[in-house]
């Protein structure tokens, strides 16, 4: 069986997994937010690996060492630009989930920490980000239930962690 959590913390801080998502941008090559406090952490060996990619589509996922965090892999993928939810912003929330666990499970992750994607620089709405991102890991867990032990995300602000605990605790009375 798998664990499911949230925790409130700076995710360049966390021991517990083998992978850390970065909210990345298209160029892969760094940015303000998470990304940034991702990049300081790991030292400039990341970025080098990251100019190696050339870029990332919004939905998709790509891996990479961790140098200095104390996990092992990044995993970066590319949140929507929130534009008023026409632009198939949803869809494309749930694509960086699906994706991010796929590419952890190819590689034999087996324990992720994932900030919330979209909802700082790209003013995706909380609410529906957590709804979103819980829906889509909770679905990618039931149909792969032996592939993780350790989902969690990892919440910068009270606020954002309480919206994502209340997620979180739904699909756990569902299941
Ligand atoms: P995006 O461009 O995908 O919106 P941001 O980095 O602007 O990404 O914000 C995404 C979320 O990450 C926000 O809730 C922000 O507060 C949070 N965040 C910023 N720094 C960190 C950090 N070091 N650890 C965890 N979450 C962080």
């Amino acid at each position: 069986m798998y664990l499911i959590k949230t925790i409130k913390n700076d995710i360049t801080k966390i021991t517990d997994v083998q992978a850390i998502v970065n909210a990345a941008n298209n160029s892969l090559l760094g940015g303000g937010g998470v990304d940034g406090a991702i990049h300081r952490a790991a030292g400039p060996r990341l970025l080098a690996e990251c100019r190696t990619l050339h870029g990332c589509e919004t939905g998709e996922a790509k891996i990479t060492k961790a140098y200095h965090l104390p996990c092992k892999y990044v995993i970066h993928t590319v949140g929507p630009i929130w534009n008023g939810g026409k632009n198939r912003e949803e869809e494309l929330l749930s694509s960086c989930y699906f994706n991010s666990m796929k590419l952890a499970s190819e590689n034999g992750i087996r324990s992720i920490a994932f900030p919330s994607i979209s909802t700082g620089v790209y003013r995706f709405p909380v609410e529906l980000a957590a709804k979103i991102a819980v829906n889509t890991v909770n679905k990618f867990l039931q149909d792969h239930p032996d592939k993780f032990d350790l989902v969690e995300w990892v919440l910068f602000d009270s606020h954002t962690e309480s919206v994502y605990k209340a997620e979180v605790e739904r699909i756990k009375k569902l299941c």
